[in-house]
């Protein structure tokens, strides 16, 4: 475990002392999609909560919007000298919007916050006192969904569990995106290799010190979500994909299974062939054991087929994102 005795050493060099919000700089990354009727507010509340003893950069990431969001930010730049607006090719996802914002942030801690204002900016202060205490990551916890609509809730906690059960390195539930992290934490995530970025699990998979933050979260501000079913459904993946093959290797267990099922009927029917004589009937039960088989094989092939395509996305070596244009890195 050098690693993990590189990492303790790192921290003590690194602790309280050493860490001050004076002369840091903070990074406010915000992916953005269709966020227009949430951009007002948005910064209104920033302007009103970001701590005023930290240098602030905000790193604005448009995701491919359809509506104004990229031309109101670009408008916003040109006065606010905080903003830095990177506009992506096109709708890339949230997970590649934020990967740019990482790339792109300056901060010795950057903080990544939804544009909807579902992550209350108030606890940008609290996050920044954890870091000075020494911790590195240091992530929002949505103790209340009450908010979030019964669906969501439960596949969410379902998601959690299933990926938790399944995954070598567990994911605390019901985080998100929002939370502050080091910059030696965005160093190690922007060297990894790989083109599927589920965040939270790669933050979590980095290890470092980290703490999790308790908080309410409330509506969305203004806007609509950009997660339908569809959406939900492939971040899901995403996540299980990249940070489990038990999908895979559990067709082992149900072929064995199913395999030693399939020897223990064989033999009883012999046995029942010996004892009462050939018999005609079986139709039934010849026709729900195919039935089930091949369905069982079809959930076998479709699994393999998402590792196989995600393989294959992995080996073209596609740019995670494309970025159209920058607008204040100059500054
Ligand atoms: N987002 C993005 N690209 C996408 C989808 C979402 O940048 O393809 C941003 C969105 O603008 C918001 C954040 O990711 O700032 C969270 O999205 P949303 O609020 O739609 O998700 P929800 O809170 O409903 O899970
Ligand atoms: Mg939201």
């Amino acid at each position: 475990m050098d690693s993990a005795e590189g990492g303790a050493a790192d921290r003590t060099a690194n602790s309280a002392s050493a860490r001050a919000r004076r002369g840091a700089l903070l990074s406010v990354i915000i992916p953005m999609h269709n966020e227009e009727a949430a951009l007002g507010p948005l910064f209104a509340r920033l302007d009103e909560v970001l701590p005023k003893d930290v240098a602030v950069e905000i790193v604005c990431v448009d995701d491919g919007s359809r509506d104004g969001t990229a031309a109101a930010l670009a408008a916003r730049a040109a006065t606010d000298p905080r903003l830095r607006v990177l506009l992506l090719a096109r709708n890339f996802g949230q997970e590649a919007a934020l990967t740019a914002g990482l790339e792109a942030a300056r901060g010795d801690m950057l903080v990544l916050l939804d544009a909807d204002l579902q992550d209350p900016p108030e606890l940008i202060g609290e996050f920044i006192a954890l870091w000075e205490q020494g911790y590195d990551v240091v992530y929002g916890i949505r103790a209340d969904r009450s908010r979030d609509g019964f669906f969501k809730r439960s596949t969410a906690g379902l998601f959690y569990r299933v990926f938790n059960a399944l995954s070598d390195v567990p994911i605390p539930p019901d985080t998100g995106s929002f939370r502050l992290v080091d910059r030696r934490v965005v160093e190690a995530l922007n060297g990894l290799p790989e083109r599927t970025r589920f965040l939270r699990g790669l933050f979590t998979w980095v290890g470092f010190r980290q703490v999790g933050v308790p908080y309410v979260r409330p509506e969305r501000v203004a806007g609509a979500t950009s997660y339908g079913l569809g959406r939900m459904w492939r971040l899901a993946v995403d996540g299980l994909t990249s940070f489990t093959t038990a999908p895979l290797r559990i067709w082992t267990a149900v072929g064995l299974a199913l395999a030693g099922l399939a020897l223990l009927y064989a033999g009883y029917t012999v046995l029942r062939v010996l004892i009462h004589g050939r018999e005609a009937p079986g139709w039934a039960s010849l026709m729900v054991v195919m039935l089930f088989g091949f369905a069982v094989q079809m959930i076998a092939f479709g699994v393999l087929g998402e590792y196989v395509g995600r393989l294959y996305q992995e080996v073209k070596g596609r740019p995670i994102y494309l970025v159209r244009e920058k607008i204040g890195f100059d500054r």
